[in-house]
């Protein structure tokens, strides 16, 4: 099982969550939001074990923690995941778009001159002009759009970009979701939960969760759920052996 987008050190007990995480084998990418939640975090995940933990300054935070820009650059090279980063442009966040999109523009450079890394990115109501941005500094790196709602030649052009997506059971409840994801190539798509944040039926999707996702896109796919299952690892697969 996989779940590549989750924010392990939200939920009101990690340990516990981590500890079931073990139990179940499930591979999870763990995302912050903020710098500084990095070492704590990455310390919930056993070494050599199936958790990897991305560095990140979420968009919603990042007008407010812009000050630790160099303590994501001095962090950088502990990790080839980077995330939660990205840029909203939805009612709550709008205020802090032109300093979100500083933010964001600071750590696809920092990120341009490491290079290698795996990106999981945020686009919430702002799917053109984060791709503007990804366009003018990929470099090298790998965006993994996480909750991608674009319409159809947004992800054409992300596609021949060469980002992949992330996609989960929450996405995939709307009809706007589940249109996105039709539009998705299977070779370039990974589960997600998004947990705890994103919920179904008022509770916190868990990470071993996403892959009920795999359910859903068979439908939307038109395709057995043995061969997006079978898909989904293969994915996975090939971006470890590319990221590590
Ligand atoms: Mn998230």
């Amino acid at each position: 099982m996989i779940d590549f987008h989750c924010h392990l050190d939200l939920y009101s007990d990690p340990s516990a969550v981590v500890a079931e995480v073990v139990r179940r084998r499930t591979y999870v990418l763990s995302v912050t939001t903020v710098p500084s939640a990095f070492e704590g975090t990455a310390k919930l995940a056993p070494v050599g074990g199936r958790i990897r933990t991305a560095l990140g300054l979420h968009p919603a935070l990042a007008a407010k923690r812009i000050g630790e820009l160099e303590l994501f650059e001095r962090l950088l090279p502990q990790t080839r995941y980077v995330g939660e980063i990205g840029l909203d442009a939805s009612r709550d966040h709008k205020g802090s778009f032109e300093a979100q999109r500083g933010v964001f523009r600071d750590i696809l450079g920092i990120c341009g001159r490491a290079g290698g890394k795996v990106l999981s990115v945020h686009s919430r109501g702002a799917h053109a002009i984060l791709l503007d941005e990804l366009a003018a500094q990929m470099k090298g790196n790998l965006p993994i759009l996480h909750w991608f709602v674009g319409n159809s030649k947004q992800i054409a052009r992300a596609v021949e970009m060469g980002c992949w997506f992330s996609v989960g059971p929450s996405m995939l409840a709307s009809k706007a979701g589940r249109a996105a994801v039709a539009e998705m190539p299977m070779g370039v798509v990974l589960p997600e939960s998004d947990g705890p944040f994103a919920m179904i039926d008022d509770k916190g999707l868990m990470p071993w969760e996403a892959w009920n996702v795999t359910a859903q896109l068979a439908q939307v796919w038109n395709a057995p759920i043995e061969l997006i299952s079978a898909r989904m690892e293969e994915n996975f697969r090939g971006l470890v052996a590319r990221a590590g």
